[in-house]
């Protein structure tokens, strides 16, 4: 921990718990390296100021009703808090800047923003003169190419043939043609626009700031480098010391730790979904029956919400939750990242959101993916098929497939070289955030970057 240095950062992070754990994290990289932290967030998903007692917190009006907070449709949601946030936080900014301006102690060197923030904070921050950064919270290649997206739904057509399913998409690597069918499903109103504003705002920002390295993705850094023209910062995803759990907007349920500590070490299969996506009863009784049938002990995460239109668990039939409850054990919510460094965690069923992606490959726990929206796509192809440290739950939610690939995973020689491969991953990660590793220089240039101002 270094002493203050006198200079402050502004953080706004995006309001969903993907985002607020990576810029949390951050925080707490800069505040040990002398610089003071205020995060300005909206009432909607707010952060719990009590669990960071040495940082600032002040909350802008976002205007969002009960009911838009509860929509499925992420891209609306964040158009519209871009529209009803830029007058609240242009006033915070202000009154911020004004009062800094009469301290002799300290001066704010910059506004950090979440890249899903747009156009107001580049004209806000233009106009109060703060030179501003942004802060990706999604794999390098998904950010990089995602932008193509409306010109590769224009050629969808050419896509869809089925002998082609299993190309790459030359213009969205490590991604495969049915993958980016299922991504152009998803809801398109409002994205064009958006993922414009995002591009605009990026390209003009003073730096982006990456919660990846160059062991994980040096080839799509390269280009990002070469596309965005503005400092890259690869800071790297494995603080295990600066641990994003204090950001969690949900009560965790501790009493899953006991419960690991009785579990023989490298045994038991950690299923969670994040806090996004939502799935069917059928769908949830599949996964439950899948699990049982393996015999793996697991430790299940079924977020209040994940299945629609329920209370929690109760799609899955009764006398499946008897034998379920042999052998599994279910929470509303986990403490992630203590559970994936728990020695009795043999594997991860996961979503593949970026955070549990990088969270896994930090505590060396291979993984089977289960992607199911936007950028999650590209996370399982870079698990399964560029990193190779995990396996692929393709096609439907079948109880067979998951029973089978979690043998895979824990007996056989397959899962035995995927383990021997994540050894590998972990420890070149590890590597890249100590002294002198690509990640770890990449976050004192970060440091400078920011004390230039
Ligand atoms: N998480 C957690 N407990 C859970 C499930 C998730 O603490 O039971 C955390 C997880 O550690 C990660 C974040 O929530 O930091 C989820 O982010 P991710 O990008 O994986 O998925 P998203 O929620 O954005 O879909």
């Amino acid at each position: 921990m270094e002493k203050n240095n006198g200079r402050r950062v502004i953080l706004f992070p995006l309001p969903l718990q993907g985002c607020i754990n990576p810029m949390i994290q951050l925080a707490k990289i800069l505040h040990s390296r002398g610089f003071s932290i205020t995060v300005i967030h909206t009432r909607f998903n707010a952060p719990k100021p009590t669990s960071h007692p040495l940082f600032s917190f002040l909350e802008i009006k976002d205007g969002l009703s009960e009911t838009e907070t509860r929509t499925d449709d992420n891209t609306w949601l964040f158009t519209l808090l871009n529209r009803r946030c830029e007058t609240p936080f242009r006033d915070c900014l202000t009154n911020l800047l004004g009062s800094s301006s009469d301290s002799e102690t300290e001066r704010i060197s910059c506004l950090i923003h979440d890249s899903g923030w747009t156009f107001f904070t580049r004209s806000v921050a233009k106009s109060l003169k703060l030179p501003r950064l942004v802060l990706n919270t999604y794999t390098v290649s998904f950010f990089l190419n995602h932008f193509a997206l409306p010109k590769l739904r224009r050629e969808v057509s050419l896509l869809s043939q089925d002998s082609e399913q299993d190309d790459l998409v030359q213009d969205f690597p490590p991604l495969r043609k049915k993958d980016l069918l299922r991504i152009l499903k998803e809801k398109r109103e409002y994205l064009e626009p958006y993922l414009n504003m995002i591009l605009e705002t990026t390209k003009s920002s003073s730096g982006i700031i990456i919660m990846s390295c160059e062991e994980l993705e040096q080839d799509s850094l390269c280009k990002a480098r070469d596309a965005f023209k503005v400092p890259i910062f690869a800071i790297g995803p494995s603080y295990s010391n600066f641990p994003a759990s204090s950001s969690s907007l949900f009560t965790q349920d501790e009493t899953c730790i006991p419960w690991l500590d009785k579990q023989e070490d490298r045994s038991v299969i950690y299923v969670s979904f994040g806090s996004l996506i939502s799935m069917t009863g059928p769908e949830l009784t599949e996964i439950a029956c899948g699990l049982r049938n393996s015999g793996q002990p697991f430790l299940l995460v079924v977020r209040v919400g994940l299945v629609k239109g329920t209370e929690w668990i109760e799609a899955i039939p009764e006398e499946l939750m008897a034998k379920v409850n042999e052998k599994g054990k279910i929470v509303k919510w986990a403490p992630q990242q203590e559970v994936l460094k728990h020695q009795a965690i043999g594997g991860f069923l996961t979503h593949s959101g970026w955070n549990s992606t990088v969270e896994s490959v930090r505590e060396g726990v291979p993984m089977i993916c289960l992607p199911c929206i936007w950028d999650q796509f590209v996370d399982a192809r870079l698990v399964s098929d560029v990193w190779r440290v995990g396996l692929h739950l393709e096609h439907r939610i079948d109880r067979n497939e998951i029973e089978s690939l979690i043998r895979s995973l824990f007996s056989g020689n397959e899962g035995e070289a995927i383990r021997e491969r994540m050894r590998l991953l972990k420890e070149k990660v590890g590597r890249s955030v100590k002294e002198n590793g690509s990640a770890y220089r990449s976050l004192e240039s970060l440091i400078d970057h920011i004390s230039s101002f």
